[in-house]
């Protein structure tokens, strides 16, 4: 497997040429574009890694999975649901327009923007400060590391820049999708955004989804199965933006990207993967990354399709 995964880090290091780092975070644009890592943890507890596996990025939109996961701890699946949909959309991660133009009253699903500020606002606490405990007590939980932390520097930036976030928040706010208090809701989604993980962290958490819910290496469960089944199946659908479709056809695995350059991908009964690669495609996705895991889907026939 370490074999494998080496080539598979040299075989797409090319294309990390042909997209950009995200920038309109702009801390974000310090990072190494050159960067590539993977980590694969298999449902025996194994960890596999190569390449730049142990580099530092923030979760930003990978977060968005371990957030509705909370939600759910807190609410119910019903409760969630009725509160945010279950559908992809097409659009960009960041898109404001179905929320005016669609009658749904709620935003389409968890994984674009709108859909996580609102999954965030149900999390239960009665500060920001206690819900984004919740998060990193959760995540560190699930990555089985106990240093997990927020990186202050990028949610500062995320913070000082983040009035497209604003903007979804308060219209929401407006037609009543979203309750509470939205200064308050966006510095837990702000923060939530900007924890600081590596590869095998994120490879972690897809091996626990791979494994319906238990985590691999103590046998201990986190979430139940149907939450499990439930969340690796929004992942297939909404995971990648609106490059869900193409994603699913070429590689078949449920991921989920964040534009800090991570994709945390989940193989049911098989493996977590995690790759790290911070330049983007255009639809905000590691472009080396979806190549390594093209690979080695194929590679290793991975596809759940
Ligand atoms: N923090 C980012 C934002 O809200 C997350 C987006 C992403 O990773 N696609 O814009």
């Amino acid at each position: 497997m370490r074999g494998l995964l080496e080539s598979v880090i040299e075989n797409n290091r090319g294309f990390a040429m042909d997209g950009k780092v995200a920038s309109y975070i702009p801390l974000l644009s310090k990072a190494d574009p050159n960067h590539l890592g993977i980590c694969v943890t298999t449902l025996d507890g194994k960890e596999y890694t190569a390449g730049d596996s142990s580099v530092k990025f923030t979760m930003q939109s990978i977060s968005k999975v371990i957030s509705l996961m909370v939600a759910i701890l807190d609410n119910g699946t019903k409760n969630v649901f009725s509160r945010v949909g279950m559908e992809p959309t097409g659009d960009g991660f960041n898109s404001i327009v179905n929320l005016e133009t669609k009658n749904y009253n709620k935003p389409f699903n968890p994984m674009i923007n709108a859909g996580a500020i609102v999954t965030s606002s149900l999390i239960e606490g009665s500060s920001a400060e206690e819900k984004i405990d919740k998060i990193l007590s959760f995540t560190r939980k699930i990555t089985g590391n106990d240093s997990i932390n927020i990186n202050e520097e990028i949610y500062l930036s995320e913070k000082e820049t983040g009035d497209r976030n604003r903007a979804l928040a308060y219209f929401m706010k407006g037609n009543k999708s979203l309750r509470g208090d939205v200064e308050e809701v966006l510095e837990v989604y702000f923060k939530q955004c900007s924890i600081d993980v590596c590869c095998s962290d994120i490879s972690r958490i897809g091996a626990m989804l791979a494994n319906d819910g238990v985590l691999p290496w103590s046998g201990e469960r986190v979430i139940s199965r149907e939450v499990s089944r439930i969340v690796k199946t929004i992942m297939v659908t909404c995971g990648m933006y609106d490059e869900s479709g193409e994603f699913a056809v070429h590689i078949g695995i449920p991921s989920k990207s964040g534009v800090g350059g991570g994709i945390m991908a989940s193989v049911p009964k098989r493996m977590g993967i995690g790759v790290y690669g911070p330049s983007l495609d255009e639809k905000g996705n590691s472009i080396a990354g979806i190549k390594m895991l093209q690979e080695l889907s194929r590679e290793l026939d991975l596809s759940i399709f």
